[in-house]
C-alpha cells in the first residue's frame, strides 16, 4: 500500500505542461550555439536590449546632451583645445563660434559613438561657396572631418565657384564626397547623424580602418566610409594609432556658424564582442559563457523528476554544454520520461500531442545540429511514434 501510495505520488509529479515547460517547447528550435556564437538562432535565453525612450523631438533617453541651448550646457560639456572655457558664445539659445576662438572641443573624451548636431549656414553666406561660405565641421575624436560647409547647388550648369567634391558639405574631407548632395539652402536648418567607429589596432597595424556613416538631413550620404586617413588639406596622412577615447571636436574656419540640439551616445564597436561574431568572438569567451548559461538553466531542473519542462530544460542545457553531468541527467530524465509515456493511455496522449511535437523539435534541432546522435536517447523513437499517430 505504501509503495502504491510513493508510485502514484511520483506520477503526480510528472506532468506535460507548465509555463516554463511550454517556453522550452518554443526556446530549442533554432541553430545551437557553436564555436563563434554563444547564442542560439532565436534564443530565449540571449539578453533583451535595454529599452530606450525616444520621445518626439527631443534627444533619445541615453544621449550625453551636449549642447540644449543653455550657457550651463556649454560651461558642462565645451573648452578649447587647452581646456580652457571656449569662446564661443550662445546667442537666441544657439551655440555660435566665434571666428578666431579655434576649435570648440568636448570636455569629456569619446569615441566610437553616434552623434547628432543641427547647423546652419549663415544667409549672409549665401551667395559665397569655395571654403568661403558657412566653413565648420564636425571633427571625431579630433582627427577626422565631416565637413560643414554651404553647398546647396541645384543648378550644375550655373557658374558659381564651388569647392572641391571632397570638401562640400557632408564629405569625409579630402577622402570622400557624399554619395549625394543633401544640402539645404543658407538660412535653413540643417542635420547630421553620424556613426562614427575608430580604426581598430593589433601590433601597431591596422586590423580594421574604422567607419564613418553620414546621415545628412535624413539622407544617407557617407556609406559605412573605411578612414583613410587623417582630416588634413592637400596631403594624405595615413592613420596612426591613437588613444582610445578623445574629444570630439566643431571646426572654427572662421565663420560665425551656428549649431543647435547637440548630442551623442556612445557605442559598442562590434570588435568589442567576443561572444557572438563571426567576426570578432574569441572561442575561449564564447566557450565561457556558453557553460555560465548552461549552468544556469541546469540549476533550474529537477533531475529527479522526469517531466516535460525538466526533459525540454536538459535538452536545451546540451545546446551549451555536454559536460559530463548534464549527458548523465539527460539520460536519467528521458529514460524517466520515456517510460511514463509508455504507460499513457491514447486519449491522454492526443490530447497532449502539442508537447510531444515539442520535445521531439527539440532532439531533432539538436541532432540536425550534430549536439547528439539520431539513437543516443530511445526516448525520441518513442515521441516519434506517438508523434505519428491521429
Ligand atoms: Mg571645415
Amino acid at each position: 500500500m505504501k509503495n502504491t501510495l510513493l508510485a502514484s505520488a511520483a506520477l503526480l509529479c510528472v506532468v506535460f505542461s507548465s509555463a516554463a515547460g511550454e517556453r522550452g517547447i518554443f526556446g530549442l528550435y533554432g541553430d545551437t550555439p557553436d564555436a563563434k556564437h554563444a547564442w542560439a538562432v532565436h534564443d530565449f535565453n540571449r539578453p533583451y536590449p535595454k529599452q530606450v525612450e525616444t520621445p518626439p523631438g527631443k534627444p533619445p533617453s541615453d544621449a550625453i546632451v551636449l549642447f540644449d541651448g543653455t550657457q550651463k550646457s556649454v560651461d558642462e560639456n565645451w573648452c578649447d583645445r587647452k581646456g580652457n572655457p571656449t569662446k564661443w558664445r550662445v546667442k537666441d539659445g544657439l551655440f555660435v563660434c566665434t571666428p578666431g576662438s579655434g576649435l570648440a572641443c568636448t570636455r569629456r573624451a569619446f569615441g566610437d559613438a553616434q552623434f547628432h548636431v543641427e547647423w546652419l549656414s549663415p544667409v549672409a553666406d549665401a551667395k559665397k561657396h569655395g571654403q568661403l561660405g558657412g566653413n565648420s565641421g564636425v571633427i571625431p575624436m579630433g582627427r577626422y572631418e565631416i565637413q560643414i560647409l554651404n553647398s546647396y547647388d541645384p543648378d550644375p550648369s550655373a557658374d558659381v565657384e564651388r569647392n572641391y567634391p571632397d570638401g562640400i558639405a557632408a564629405s569625409v574631407y579630402a577622402q570622400n564626397p557624399p554619395l549625394v548632395n543633401a544640402s539645404r539652402p543658407a538660412g535653413m536648418w540643417q542635420t547630421y547623424d553620424i556613426i562614427f567607429h575608430q580604426p581598430i589596432w593589433k601590433d601597431g597595424k591596422v586590423l580594421h580602418p574604422g567607419t564613418v556613416t553620414v546621415l545628412h538631413n535624413g539622407v544617407l550620404v557617407q556609406d559605412a566610409w573605411e578612414l583613410e586617413g587623417m582630416a588634413t588639406h592637400r596631403v594624405r596622412i595615413p592613420l596612426r594609432q591613437h588613444a582610445a577615447k578623445l574629444p570630439w571636436m566643431l571646426q572654427d574656419h572662421g565663420d560665425p556658424v551656428p549649431f543647435r540640439n547637440i548630442w551623442i551616445r556612445e557605442i559598442p564597436s562590434r570588435w568589442d564582442n567576443t561572444t557572438h561574431s563571426e567576426m570578432s568572438a574569441k572561442e575561449e569567451d564564447v566557450r565561457a559563457l556558453r557553460e555560465q548559461t548552461a549552468a544556469a538553466l541546469f540549476a533550474k531542473i529537477d533531475v529527479k523528476v522526469p517531466d516535460t519542462k525538466n526533459v525540454n530544460g536538459i535538452l536545451e542545457v546540451l545546446s551549451y554544454s555536454k559536460k559530463p553531468e548534464y549527458l548523465k541527467a539527460a539520460q536519467s530524465l528521458c529514460a524517466g520520461y520515456d517510460a511514463w509515456l509508455k504507460t499513457l493511455p491514447p486519449d491522454k496522449l492526443a490530447a497532449n500531442k502539442r508537447y510531444i511535437d515539442g520535445t521531439l523539435k527539440g532532439f531533432n534541432v539538436l541532432i540536425r545540429n550534430k549536439v547528439i546522435g539520431a539513437n543516443d536517447y530511445p526516448l525520441r523513437a518513442t515521441l516519434e511514434h506517438f508523434s505519428k499517430q491521429k
